[in-house]
């Protein structure tokens, strides 16, 4: 069993330690690295005319397109600590059962089904909905990103439209391809980015994000319905508005710098 395994439920454990920042940190590296030694190091080839196929997950967690996030709760009904990832191959890893929430919470619904009142798609935003409120994350599978499988888990390990108040911290490990190489982020992507504005706003759930120094920073509520900040944000957890985090993290080779 992994080092992972969720520990949901209740109220916190009287005593028991919150994690800081450079714990949640450690457990997104050495997950990313136990999943990197131990799943099938597949790579894959390109295709006849050329082309590149998907990446498999060995590839994107070794390289780029793999998130590892951890997050400690205190939600009521809903605390704990755990670990969740951008791919379903990665999670399994980490959890035998609880992949992230259900199917159709992790699939999500497109924007016309999500803003409907009709009554014949209640069922279906229902079935998908998360948080507070049955919030349902956009179509296309967006719903299985690392910070919106925790909260899908958050969410049903309470009675459906309950989840509320407490707080909670994130530690986020994205890696993207950059034009200068692999860019690394601790920062939601924006489409997580609403979806922990609504826990805030909505749910009145404190949002904390690590930083780049592991230091916890406040996602302030008011900057969600403001342009531009996603990128305030990102300054205060990357230390720059754009470009991912000022430094890599540790354990990490640093970018060679070329000079001419
Ligand atoms: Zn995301």
């Amino acid at each position: 069993m992994s080092m992972s395994m969720i520990l949901y439920g209740g109220s916190p454990a009287l005593g028991e330690p919150v994690p800081t920042c450079s714990q949640l940190q450690k457990r997104n590296l050495d997950e990313r690295a136990h999943f990197i030694a131990t799943s099938p190091p597949r790579v894959s080839k390109p295709k006849a005319d050329g082309s590149m196929p998907k990446k498999t997950p060995w590839e994107m967690a070794s390289g780029s397109g793999m998130t590892y996030s951890s997050a400690h709760s205190t939600v009521p009904g809903a605390s704990g600590t755990s670990t969740y990832t951008s791919n379903k191959l990665s999670d399994t890893y980490l959890h035998q059962t609880g992949l992230g929430g259900t199917s159709e919470q992790r699939n999500g619904l497109n924007q016309e089904i999500r803003e409907s009142k009709k009554p014949e798609h209640a069922a279906a935003k229902q079935k998908a909905g998360a948080l507070c409120d049955e919030y349902v994350h956009p179509g296309g599978g967006k719903g299985a990103h690392a910070e919106c499988k925790i909260f899908n888990e958050l969410t049903n390990a309470v009675t459906k439209g309950t989840l509320r108040g407490g707080k909670v911290l994130l530690s986020i490990d994205w890696r993207s391809q950059g034009k200068d190489g692999i860019e690394y982020s601790g920062m939601p992507c924006s489409d997580c980015y609403k979806m922990l504005c609504h826990a805030a706003n909505e749910c009145g759930i404190d949002i904390h994000i690590c930083d780049y120094k592991n230091e916890p920073v406040v996602m302030r509520k008011t900057d969600c319905d403001k342009a531009g900040g996603h990128r305030r944000l990102a300054k205060l957890v990357d230390g720059r508005p754009t470009g991912g985090r000022m430094d890599v993290p540790p354990g990490v080779p640093p970018r060679r710098i070329f000079i001419a």
